[in-house]
């Protein structure tokens, strides 16, 4: 069975990128948003949200349409780097009530100011104008996790059985400016972050991390039926 999909332009990098966007299913009230690679050195999401493309395209029958954004930090993808084109970190740029400018960690540049980055200011608007129910964002890390921001708890449950990461509320240190905080907790999208195994291999990442999104996606389908 074929699958509707509309390949679409999420937004424009600061280098002039544009950012490919999926938008699979019907037009649906319920709007579900998976986003890979919002730090390019972490391709492991970049992976697992390429697989999902290629699932949705021959299987997908949720009552929810989902954008898929496989590279949302396009420039940083291509360079290999955490932060993007212009040497921010969009996981800490956006503007949160606990946005600020200092430079907690030199890994984590927060930009000149909250949301000054073009591909946050995409998300936020796309955040604003779809309302979606659910936020996948696709990270890793050497330690895997689950990171609930909002309503996500059975959506982890459901993953962590499969994958076994731990279900956190919190990553464990401070993250002012993080999609977490902006969606999840400040205006009530539930986002789950999920820190897929950093290094890993892709047959593990096929094997483990897919078959658990696609769970999480199976819980929310229900949900919401
Ligand atoms: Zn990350």
């Amino acid at each position: 069975m074929s699958t509707s999909v509309q390949c679409t332009l999420f937004g424009k990098t600061s280098q002039g990128l544009d950012i490919p966007s999926f938008v699979f299913g019907e037009q649906k009230p319920h709007q579900v948003l998976i986003l890979g690679g919002v730090h390019g050195d972490e391709t492991e999401g970049v992976l697992v949200a390429q697989a999902l493309y290629a699932h949705f395209l021959s299987h997908y029958s949720y009552s929810f349409q989902t954008t898929l954004v496989p590279t949302f930090n396009f420039d940083g993808v291509l360079k290999k780097t955490r932060v993007n084109g212009r040497g921010v970190d969009l996981n800490r740029n956006l503007p949160t009530k606990d946005w600020s400018p200092e430079l907690f960690n030199p890994r984590y540049p927060p930009g000149p100011k909250p949301c000054s980055e073009p591909e946050n200011q995409s998300l936020v608007k796309w955040l604003e104008d779809h309302q979606p129910k659910f936020v996948f964002s696709l990270h890793s890390f050497t330690k895997t996790m689950l990171n609930t921001n909002g309503d996500c708890a059975e959506v982890a449950k459901a993953m962590h059985a499969i994958c076994g990461y731990v279900i956190e509320p919190t990553i464990g240190y401070p993250t002012p400016g993080c999609l977490g905080t902006y969606a999840g907790i400040e205006r009530g999208l539930p986002t789950l972050t999920v820190e897929l195994p950093h290094g890993a291999l892709t047959s593990d990442l096929l094997a483990v991390a897919k078959p658990a999104l696609l769970k999480g996606l199976e819980v929310l389908d229900r949900k919401f039926k």
